[in-house]
């Protein structure tokens, strides 16, 4: 991408110098254009496991108040008696993602296909209930995990079916201690990346998350940080471990 815009860049100076347009307002293009691409902080605060009734509706609150947007990774079978909810994700303007149908390992990671159909199925879910057909998934419990290690095969199967993993680089572990104390949980969402993917729950259990959202956007409000959501455009983010000889 930028070396597209580099080429873009320099197609247009090269153009523009032949016209004999005053070099000051060359200049003055490409270092606006560079200030972009140095200081730009770029956060994208993520939540697994919802909806998650009034936790999920407390995050939405916050994230208005505050004028952000966030990525909410859906469990299927949750959204089948929640589908005003997950609505009203979409109407605020949050991105939405896949997180299975069931979020049970014992399906998920019994074969590839399951894992596929699980996320397919969710899929149409999201579609049926907001008219949005997304792209992104998120593994249950990450994609290397105790009973499952992400390889190049599934990779090519997932990316064929038109999907794409986005794990996350800064986790909270408000997935594995729900009940920590917000502040803790705040801290450790807390990061000084220049691109932050944060990994929050929204699911029943993380009350403790939504007090916390406040404290976690002010960080990163104060650090001059860009709030994004993740697309099909976005760089992909996963890992695969190389197995041991
Ligand atoms: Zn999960």
């Amino acid at each position: 991408m930028k070396k597209t815009l580099f080429i873009i860049f320099t197609c247009v100076f090269f153009m523009f110098s032949s016209f004999s347009v005053p070099t000051q307002a060359i200049e003055g293009k490409k270092d606006a254009s560079k200030e972009v691409a140095h200081d730009q902080k770029v956060v994208y605060i993520t939540f697994d496991d919802g909806p998650g009734g009034k936790v999920t509706e407390s995050m939405l609150k916050t994230l208005k108040e505050n004028g952000v947007h966030a990525t909410f990774f859906l469990i299927g079978s949750q959204i089948e008696y929640q589908k005003d909810l997950v609505k009203k994700i979409v109407d605020d303007g949050n991105a939405v993602g896949l997180h299975s149908y069931t979020h049970l390992r014992k399906n998920l990671y019994g074969s590839n296909a399951n894992f596929l159909k699980e996320m397919v199925d969710c899929q149409n879910i999201i579609y049926d209930t907001t008219g949005v057909k997304t792209n992104i998934l998120r593994f249950p419990f990450g994609c290397n995990n105790s009973f499952y290690k992400l390889n190049n095969d599934m990779i090519d199967k997932i990316h064929n079916s038109g999907l794409k993993v986005f794990e996350w680089n800064v986790d909270s572990t408000d997935g594995m201690y729900p009940s920590m104390p917000a502040s803790k949980i705040a801290k450790r969402a807390q990061s000084k990346k220049d691109t932050a993917v944060v990994l929050m729950h929204s699911g029943f259990v993380n009350k403790n998350s939504a007090e916390a959202l406040p404290i976690v956007i002010k960080y990163y409000k104060d650090n001059g940080y860009t709030f994004k959501t993740l697309n099909e455009d976005t760089q992909e983010l996963y890992r695969i471990i190389k197995k041991k000889r």
